[in-house]
């Protein structure tokens, strides 16, 4: 019997032929718009099978033939990237956002009703609420804690529950690491698909990388990646993911033939090189993370600490979810330091190591301050509802030596003067 490798030992091998490129052990990459045919005949049975003109032979694979629709180093990284999550199929994208808003677009059509959860990404949230709408596509939208019969309530109320056709989700939710029930939701699709439709439910999991969660095994029918964070976690890379069954893969894969957001060969040999070390360097930035909280965790001037560690059976509702999908507390840190924009300002003007910038995932730690950056642009009663407040700061942390970490994050703390904090 062979062994069932783990993905961690196959990212260095898994879907690349070195005799189809001079025995290089590692895929070049393959810079070109277009590929030779061997004959008009095959390249005929490409395009038959590009455009799903005939069913496909038992074993006909797609053909190479020009790099808006499909090239090797795209395909290798959509093969590897199946593994972690155990998808049938994969499409990557030249950006987390382009990668959601195909999935919406492909799922949704004038006259549908979109469920999403609160808070979304900044960029999901604008164009679930500003973008979608212009096209007739009508918006709810529920929080975290709300339940099963509060939900359908909430789409019932709409007046449009039976056309609703997709469920959006992100989870832990940035910045406040708030958990949605991936199980649950489907649960709310289920509830409202019948013989003639099937409501899809899709998972932002860029939070928690492929590594620590794995939502197709929850019910979610597809699940989206920004690559640019922990898959990429280098800050050199824009990219994004959609992972999920043949199906449905096949018409994300077609809606981004003809908007041409596909990932250009040269990121996508990027990312094979990133997920290499993807599993080592997630590993390292939850233990990181871990010493971090913490750390914060006993320190006086952070009056509340946003970890996953943190939710404990006494502690949170949310327990129950956190021990069915999470597998690990990630990497991502946010907490309320004593005072306010003032005092939040000068922490992060005061760190040495830690970059200030926004983005997550990456091998360097970063911080930011979520209420005038990432979330700026967030209904002013929304952030106070979500604790978005201006001592939020958000951290994610790297691969650096933890003692470093957490002397910054002191030493900064420090310098928020107490004459700021007591007026
Ligand atoms: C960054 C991010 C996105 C958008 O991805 P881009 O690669 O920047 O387009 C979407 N969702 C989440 C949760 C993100 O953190």
């Amino acid at each position: 019997m062979e062994r069932k490798m783990s993905p961690e030992s196959l990212m260095m091998s898994y879907g690349y032929k070195p005799e189809l490129s001079e025995g290089a052990i590692k895929s070049p990459i393959f810079q070109t718009s277009t590929f030779v045919f061997k004959s008009a005949e095959e390249g005929k049975a490409f395009f038959e099978v590009a455009y799903g003109l005939r069913a496909q032979h038992e074993g006909e694979k797609l053909g190479l033939i020009y790099s808006r629709i499909n090239n090797p180093d795209l395909e290798i990284l959509e093969n590897r990237l199946t593994l972690w999550d155990e998808a049938e199929e994969c499409a990557v994208f030249e950006s987390g956002m382009s990668a959601i808003t195909t999935v919406l677009l492909e799922f949704l059509k004038p006259g549908d009703l979109l469920l999403i959860s609160n808070p979304l990404y900044g960029g999901s949230d604008h164009f679930t609420k500003k973008i979608l709408p212009k096209f007739g596509i009508h918006v709810a939208a529920f929080k975290v804690g709300q339940t099963h019969e509060q939900i359908i309530e909430i789409v019932n109320k709409t007046g449009l529950a039976e056309k609703l056709a997709l469920i959006f989700i992100e989870t832990p939710a940035n910045p406040t690491n708030d958990l949605i029930d991936i199980s649950g939701s489907k649960a709310i699709a289920k509830h409202f698909s019948n013989a003639s439709k099937n409501v899809y439910l899709a998972v932002d999991n860029t939070y928690m990388g492929p590594i620590w969660q794995h939502p197709l095994k929850h019910g979610a029918d597809l699940v989206l990646y920004s690559a640019t964070k922990y898959i990429g976690g280098h800050s050199d890379v824009i990219a994004g993911a959609c992972l999920g069954s043949a199906e449905l893969i096949k018409r994300v894969k077609g809606l981004r033939t003809f908007l041409g957001n596909m990932a250009g060969p040269w990121t996508g040999w990027l990312l094979l090189r990133s997920l290499e070390t993807l599993k080592a360097r997630m590993d390292i930035q939850a233990f990181n993370a871990e010493k971090v909280a913490e750390f914060l965790n006993r320190h006086p001037l952070a009056e509340k600490v946003y970890y996953l560690g943190n939710i404990t059976e006494k502690s949170s509702s949310q327990y129950d979810i956190k021990k069915r999908q999470c597998l690990s507390n990630g990497g991502m840190i946010s907490f309320d330091i004593k005072g306010g924009e003032q005092e939040a300002f000068r922490f992060l003007d005061s760190l040495k190591l830690i970059k200030l910038a926004v983005s997550l995932g990456s091998t360097e730690s970063l911080a930011e301050h979520p209420a005038t950056m990432t979330h700026a642009d967030v209904d002013p009663a929304d952030k106070l509802e979500l604790s978005i407040s201006e001592k939020m700061i958000r951290l994610s942390i790297g691969v650096e030596s933890y003692h470093d970490i957490i002397y910054d994050i002191e030493q900064a703390l420090d310098k928020v003067p107490d004459k700021i904090m007591c007026p």
